[in-house]
């Protein structure tokens, strides 16, 4: 039998109903072959990460983790992802942080590092974002980090400031 490992994705929109986006999102990860939903995160609302300081404006985020199971490889998740990306009416674009109806990002795959051309893991923006953080603790708050600290005793006063739980 294969082994489970347990996997973060993290879930964001910010077009086109984001909420109800990550709610389906949620559904539709428990469609996943091989895949259990072990438990998702409060929603949290924050504003959108521009690319450079004079990008035009876009609509905030609603964000959210999910903590699952799965015996899936880690590049066949990721194709799994960015189908239900593409079923949830993503249109990719060449432009980093550009507004989209679903992001679903491999944030945690066990203790697993990849670093090849289509994925890297854990992800890089992993320990700076409060959008990443906060939710991966309402999820596991002892979830240890990639940089050995306790998630929980991670999260400064300053990170939660920059959201709000909805
Ligand atoms: P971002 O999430 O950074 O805004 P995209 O969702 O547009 O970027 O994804 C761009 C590429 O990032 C994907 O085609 C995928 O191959 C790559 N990628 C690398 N690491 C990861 C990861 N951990 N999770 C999801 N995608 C990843
Ligand atoms: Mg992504």
């Amino acid at each position: 039998m294969q082994s489970s490992f347990d996997c973060y994705i993290g879930i964001g929109s910010n077009l086109h109903q984001p909420m109800q986006q990550i709610i389906a999102a949620l559904d539709l990860l428990q469609t996943l072959p091989h895949t259990s939903l072990i438990k998702s995160s409060h929603l949290y609302q924050n504003p959108a990460m521009l690319a450079e300081e004079n990008a035009t404006p876009q609509p905030d985020y609603i964000n959210a983790v999910a903590w699952i199971q799965t015996t899936l490889e880690p590049e066949l998740l990721l194709k799994h992802l960015q189908t239900l990306e593409t079923q949830q009416g993503r249109q990719r674009t060449e432009k980093i942080w550009s507004s989209r109806t679903l992001d679903l990002d491999v944030l945690l795959y066990g203790d697993l590092k990849i670093d090849s051309p289509s994925l890297t893991i854990p992800h890089k923006g992993l320990l700076e974002r409060a959008f990443v953080l906060i939710p991966l603790c309402d999820c596991n708050p002892d979830l240890i980090l990639p940089n050995g600290k306790v998630v929980k005793d991670f999260i400064s006063d300053d990170m939660k400031q920059q959201l709000t739980r909805i």
